[in-house]
């Protein structure tokens, strides 16, 4: 499965194609490891991955940011797939993990590195 990025992939402009700052619905963190694992609903009312525990919040109509704090994996069987599509990925503010620092992520690295400051 060399390029199962899906629809996304399409819509990148910019010279940083390895990461992909368009969230469908899919764990963005899985993704980096070429796993397509969908974000399911968890107790909270918060997208999370049920693989990683990678909780994102939806901020608005444009972004979703991922969360400093992983979830508990209490998920109900809601998927984010069909529901989400084409949000923007940012990162959660630091001060506040329900607002949303639109500054986004610069590169796959730059996304790499916040996931290893994740509690
Ligand atoms: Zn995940």
């Amino acid at each position: 499965m060399p390029t199962g990025r899906g629809l996304a992939s399409i819509d990148s402009q910019e010279g940083d194609t390895m990461f992909d700052q368009v969230n469908d619905g899919y764990c963005p963190q899985c993704l980096l490891e070429d796993k397509r694992v969908e974000l399911m609903i968890n107790a909270d009312d918060i997208w999370e991955c049920p693989e990683c525990y990678l909780q994102i919040h939806n901020c608005n109509f444009f972004f979703m940011a991922v969360m400093h704090e992983r979830g508990q994996g209490d998920l109900r069987n809601i998927s984010a797939v069909g529901r989400v599509r084409g949000k923007i990925l940012t990162k959660a503010s630091v001060k506040d993990d329900f607002k949303a620092d639109t500054s986004g992520f610069r590169s796959e690295e730059d996304f790499r590195s916040f996931l290893l400051e994740l509690f």
